[in-house]
C-alpha cells in the first residue's frame, strides 16, 4: 500500500516542488545520488573501481517530451563516455553506462521509437569507441515492447547492448527465454515501478518466486545474466546456480545501487564476484529517489522529517 502511494508520488508535480525545496532532503538524496554533475558520477566512480568494483552511471532524468532535451541528453551521455574513457575507467568494461529510453525521446508524441533509438545508437557508438557497453534500462510496463525492439534492433550493429528483465511483470520468463542467447547480456531486476494486476505479479513472494525463475533460465542460457538485486536469499540463489551451470566468476555478474548494502558489495568482491555498482547524477533526482523509499518504508521517516522542516 505504502509502496504503491509512494511510486504514485514519484509521479506527481506537486510532490515533487515540495520535496525538492526541503532541506533534509539533500542528505537523503546524498545517500543514494553522486552528485548533480558528470565529474561527481565519474568521481565516485573511480572510487568504487579503485575498490574493485565495477560501474554502471545513469543520467538522472526520464519522460522528457522535449525532442530538444532528448538530444541533450544523449548528447551528456557522449561527454561521459569520454570522461570516463580519460580517467582509463572505461578499460574492459569497468565503467559502462545504463540509459533511459525514456530520457532520449521514447515518450515523444512523434516518432518517439524511432528518436530514442538513434540517439541509444550514438551513445552505444560512444560507448564502443571508449571501450565499453552501454544497458538499456526498463521503465513502465507500457514501454516494454517498445523498449526490447530498440534493443534487438541495435544488437545488430553493438551486440554487447545489455537490456533489463523485471520479474514483477509476468511475460518476463517468456522475454528471458527469448534473450538468454549467446552473448546477450540481461539484467534481471525485480522492477521499480506500478503496473496493474494483469500485468505484474501483486505480492513480493510472487515477484521473488518469478526472479528465481528468471534467474534459472538464465544461468541456464548461453547469454550474459547481471543478477541486480539486494535480497540475501536471491543473492545465495545466484550463487548456487552459478556454481551448479558451471559459471566461472567472468560469467556472470552481480548488480546492486550506490548506497545500498555497500558492506555486501564489498564482500562480494572480495570472495571474487563481479560486482557492478549502478550510480546515478544529476540534478533531476527526484523519481529515482522517491522509488528508492518506496522500496524500503524505514527511510519514509527521513522524508517526513524533510517535508516537516521545509523552510
Ligand atoms: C543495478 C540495478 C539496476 C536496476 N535497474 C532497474 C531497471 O532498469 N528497471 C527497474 O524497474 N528497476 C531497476 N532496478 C530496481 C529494482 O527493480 C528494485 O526495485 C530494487 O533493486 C529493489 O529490489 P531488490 O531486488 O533489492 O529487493 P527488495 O526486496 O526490495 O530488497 C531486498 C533487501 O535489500 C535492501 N534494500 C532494498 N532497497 C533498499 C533501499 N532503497 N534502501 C536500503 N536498503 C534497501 C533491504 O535490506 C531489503 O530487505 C535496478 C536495481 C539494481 C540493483
Amino acid at each position: 500500500m505504502l509502496r504503491r502511494m509512494l511510486l504514485a508520488a514519484s509521479e506527481s508535480d506537486r510532490v515533487r516542488r515540495l520535496l525538492v525545496s526541503a532541506p533534509l532532503a539533500r542528505g537523503v538524496v546524498a545517500r543514494y545520488v553522486a552528485g548533480e554533475q558528470a565529474a561527481d558520477g565519474v568521481a565516485v566512480a573511480a572510487r568504487l573501481a579503485a575498490s574493485g568494483l565495477l560501474v554502471s552511471l545513469d543520467h538522472l532524468g526520464e519522460d522528457t517530451s522535449d525532442a530538444h532535451q532528448a538530444a541533450a541528453v544523449a548528447d551528456e551521455y557522449t561527454a561521459l563516455l569520454g570522461l570516463l574513457s580519460a580517467q582509463r575507467l572505461t578499460q574492459g568494461g569497468r565503467a559502462e553506462v545504463s540509459v533511459k529510453p525514456t530520457a532520449v525521446g521514447l515518450g515523444l508524441a512523434e516518432h518517439g521509437e524511432k528518436t530514442a533509438t538513434e540517439h541509444i545508437a550514438r551513445i552505444c557508438a560512444a560507448a564502443r569507441e571508449a571501450g565499453t557497453t552501454v544497458t538499456v534500462d526498463m521503465e513502465e510496463h507500457t514501454h516494454v515492447d517498445a523498449t526490447l525492439r530498440i534493443v534487438r534492433t541495435l544488437r545488430d550493429d553493438h551486440p554487447d547492448l545489455g537490456c533489463v528483465i523485471q520479474s514483477q511483470l509476468r511475460r518476463s520468463a517468456d522475454d528471458c527465454a527469448d534473450l538468454a542467447t549467446a552473448g546477450s547480456r540481461v539484467r534481471l531486476c525485480k522492477g521499480a515501478y506500478n503496473a496493474p494486476p494483469d500485468v505484474a505479479f501483486a505480492t513480493r513472494p510472487e515477484v521473488d518466486r518469478s526472479y528465481a525463475r528468471c534467474l534459472r533460465m538464465l544461468m541456464r542460457g548461453s547469454g550474459y545474466p547481471m543478477i541486480a538485486t539486494h535480497d540475501p536469499r536471491l543473492i545465495e540463489i545466484a550463487g548456487a546456480q552459478a556454481h551448479l551451470t558451471g559459471r566461472g566468476p567472468g560469467d556472470f555478474e552481480y548488480q546492486m545501487l550506490y548506497g545500498i548494502r555497500p558492506a555486501e558489495q564489498q564482500r562480494l568482491a572480495g570472495a571474487g564476484a563481479q560486482v557492478r555498482v549502478y550510480v546515478p547524477y544529476g540534478g533531476d533526482w527526484y523519481a529515482y529517489l522517491v522509488r528508492r523509499l518506496a522500496e524500503r518504508p524505514a527511510n519514509v521517516a527521513f522524508f517526513a522529517r524533510s517535508l516537516a522542516t521545509r523552510s
